[in-house]
């Protein structure tokens, strides 16, 4: 299928642009071996839904010769944590996970420690026209709709401000509040090849809406971060959770407008509690309190038996799994604990 691009007012379609340095590298990055990532948010301990992403995320990697990144998603100082970041790493490494590069010994791998390059695509989004501010309080915006990515992806339903005049907008500026910044989502078919939910064709504008790049405080948001990241980190591979599913042809869009190659999406199972989705609150499910109960190998089989990976119920430990892995084997539908 041919891929369809944006039609952008006075622009020529997205790939035409000329690549900058960082995305020719990413590209050249492309063509040797696949590169996955870990990429946690240290927002609370992670539980048996994270561990099972980050377990299909390394196996995945690892059955293809791979190369593993840990980045750590730590963009909002409020909803961040040291102590949860530390933890994560212990209980991935515990679990018999690793990686080649990033965080905590490359510090430049942490979201925080990049705000210039957010600011550098930002730029550059901004003198494409495809951000515009917005003055919707965040009551307005969560009003619209409950967040499927707690505090990222707010809709848009109900916001006027794409249609402000320039006078109204100057107006705004000089009143002295902080716009938040909104990217314009595409408004044609983006087709995203999942590598185990198959093909997902989605008109973002019209499905999802546009979402915030950047906040009010100055803050920038995850779907500018992750894919900025995704690019410049030369990632091939992107395994995590199916609720990101429908964020993946935004985040392609992205990543080929500002010059680079989007990776391969790879989504997999929900774990599912009786509230739904697994949450970091759950203290029950969290690693911290696992581990006092479990050996890693117990935990690996019981994920990889809930995943469909292996048929019975059994320790095993990560690396004996990478040489029969397959996507052929994990169940599509949520999995309930
Ligand atoms: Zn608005």
């Amino acid at each position: 299928m041919p891929k369809e691009y944006p039609a952008i007012p006075g622009e020529t379609c997205g790939c035409a642009r000329k690549e900058s340095a960082a995305a020719q590298r990413s590209r050249d990055m492309t063509l040797s071996a696949p590169v996955g990532r870990f990429a946690p948010s240290p927002s609370g301990f992670l539980h048996l839904g994270n561990l099972l992403a980050s377990l299909l995320a390394w196996l995945d990697c690892r059955s293809l010769g791979g190369e593993m990144v840990f980045r750590l998603e730590d963009l909002d100082p409020a909803r961040s944590g040291k102590d949860f970041a530390a933890a994560m790493v212990d209980d991935l490494r515990w679990l018999g996970l690793d990686w080649d590069r990033g965080w905590p010994e490359d510090p430049s791998y942490a979201q925080s420690e990049r705000t210039a390059i957010y600011e550098e695509a930002f730029q550059t989004l901004h003198a494409l026209d495809l951000v515009y501010p917005c003055w919707c309080s965040r009551s307005q915006r969560l009003a619209a709709a409950s967040a499927p990515h707690p505090g990222e992806q707010e809709s848009d339903l109900g916001c006027r401000c794409t249609r402000m005049s320039m006078a109204e907008r100057e107006e705004m500026f000089r009143s002295g509040r902080n716009p938040a910044w909104k990217l314009r989502s595409p408004d044609c078919c983006i087709t995203v090849d999942d590598g185990h939910y198959g093909v997902l064709v989605q008109n973002p504008a019209r499905e999802v809406g546009d979402c915030i790049v950047r906040r009010s405080d100055g803050v920038f948001a995850y779907q500018l971060a992750v894919s900025v990241d995704d690019m410049l980190m030369g990632i091939t591979r992107v395994v995590r959770g199916r609720d990101l599913l429908a964020s993946s042809p935004r985040q392609k869009w992205l990543i080929e407008t500002l010059g680079g190659t989007a990776p391969n999406y790879c989504h997999c199972p929900l774990l599912t509690g009786d509230k739904g989705k697994l949450s970091k609150r759950l203290g029950s499910l969290n690693t911290q309190a696992m581990r006092k109960e479990k050996k890693p190998e117990e935990l690996v089989g019981m994920l990889a038996f809930l995943s469909g990976l292996i048929d019975r119920q059994e320790p095993v430990s990560a690396r004996e799994l990478i040489r029969d892995f397959s996507w052929t084997k994990i169940r599509k539908d949520d999995i309930p604990v």
